[in-house]
């Protein structure tokens, strides 16, 4: 039962993910969190940070697309510079999200990965759909209050499978 919060690989952050080992293994698009994973969960618009990994997903012709629990308003503003296409109210941990991008860009399920920072809902959902995931650390410190509760049980969660499966933090995927 707890292999379903098991992340594929955990990473420092979502810059340190190098597009040369997505391609690695066969990943064309990445599908990403937005609060506290691609940009703080207080930012209103977008990074130079994000930016700059973006231009670089983008040189290894990797797709970008944002996976949103948060609501349209927030993500559209939010990436609007960077015109990434994005699904709000995705309802992770529930498939539905992933599920629509996977049909609307007719992509197979091997050739994505989820990119989150938490465990209980973007991690889940990718193992909901039977994709690859990578958690990464949060961004910054604070949470959305939801979010504030899901990181108390995934305390919990991490700790039993962290001994399980021997998880381990690392500063890239293999
Ligand atoms: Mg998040």
């Amino acid at each position: 039962m707890l292999r379903v919060f098991k992340p594929t690989w955990m990473v420092e952050s979502v810059f340190h993910i190098s597009p040369q080992k997505l391609k690695r293994h066969g990943i064309t698009t990445v599908l990403a969190d937005l609060d506290n994973t691609l940009i703080p969960w207080n930012n209103k618009t977008s990074t130079q940070r994000l930016r700059h990994w973006m231009e670089s997903l983008h040189a290894a012709g990797i797709k970008l697309v944002v996976v949103s629990n948060n609501n349209p308003r927030r993500v559209k503003h939010a990436v609007a510079d960077l015109q990434l296409p994005f699904v709000a109210h995705a309802l992770k941990p529930l498939p539905v999200g992933i599920k629509r991008v996977l049909k609307r860009d007719h992509l197979n399920r091997g050739e994505v990965v989820m990119v989150g920072d938490q465990l209980l809902t973007d991690v889940l959902a990718a193992n909901n759909c039977k994709i690859k995931s990578i958690w990464v650390k949060p961004l910054v410190k604070t949470d959305l209050l939801p979010t504030k509760i899901n990181r108390q049980l995934e305390k919990i969660v991490y700790r039993l499978i962290r001994k399980k499966y021997h998880l381990q933090w690392k500063e890239d995927i293999d």
